[in-house]
């Protein structure tokens, strides 16, 4: 079952389209049964839950995503072995990334969370605070800047979706236009189980899919 839907998702993914299986929820098993389909990348959104799952996995060659809240007190559960850190959605976050990077003698990769639903409660920054943070880019030698994500309008409306993804599309592109210097700032996480194949029509450079790969989960 797993294996049949990461390979029909993959059939459809360009190949340059990252492929993020968001395996919060689901048990060790699942992921291992993803692995032997070929999946390498994950994604947890609980600090506890990822670094119990990469100990436990550790046996496996696999590239950690964290795409949660990330509490500043969590963050040695987490920046240790996460390839990308997907959901940086506030000043004092990053912050605390950049000052335990530093004492860590470590570079954080992250995606800075941009506010695109139509949602209230829904986490991330406005244009003004990415570009102005982007601006002290420099400021952060701990950190390495890679993009942006973002979660459409939790909808049916597939009109609704794809403005929310055009305006993340395309205010990276301006961003790319503003600092040409930040040579890693290229990375489009949109899309998720119910809108990735509209958010390839954006320029997604990685999708996060849980729920089409490995069925409802459990709360
Ligand atoms: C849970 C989650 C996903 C995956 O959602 P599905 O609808 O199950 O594919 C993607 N991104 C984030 C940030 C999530 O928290």
């Amino acid at each position: 079952m797993i294996k049949e839907q990461i390979i029909a998702i993959k059939q459809e993914l360009p190949p340059e389209v990252k492929l993020v299986a968001v395996s919060k929820f689901h048990p060790e098993e699942a992921i291992r049964e993803a692995y032997a389909a070929g999946q390498r990348a994950f994604g947890e959104n609980r600090p506890q839950e990822f670094a119990a799952k990469v100990e436990a996995l550790k046996d496996l060659d696999l590239e950690w995503h964290f795409i949660g809240h990330l509490q500043t007190n969590k963050l040695k559960l987490v920046l240790p072995y996460a390839h990308l850190v997907q959901s940086v959605d506030s000043q004092h976050l990053l912050d605390a990334i950049q000052d335990w990077g530093k004492a860590n003698d470590k570079v954080i990769r992250v995606l800075l969370e941009l506010h695109i639903g139509a949602e209230e409660t829904k986490q991330g920054f406005k244009e003004e605070e990415v570009r102005d943070i982007l601006f002290r880019a420099e400021k952060y030698k701990n950190i390495r800047f890679c993009g942006l994500m973002g979660m459409a309008s939790h909808t049916d409306c597939e009109e609704d979706i794809r403005a929310d993804f055009a305006r993340i599309a395309d205010f990276r592109a301006y961003l790319q236009d503003l600092f040409p210097e930040l040579a890693d700032f290229k990375e489009l996480s949109i899309g998720m189980s119910g809108d990735w194949k509209i958010a390839l029509d954006y320029g997604a450079t990685i999708v996060r899919i849980g729920t089409a790969i490995f069925g409802e989960r459990q709360y």
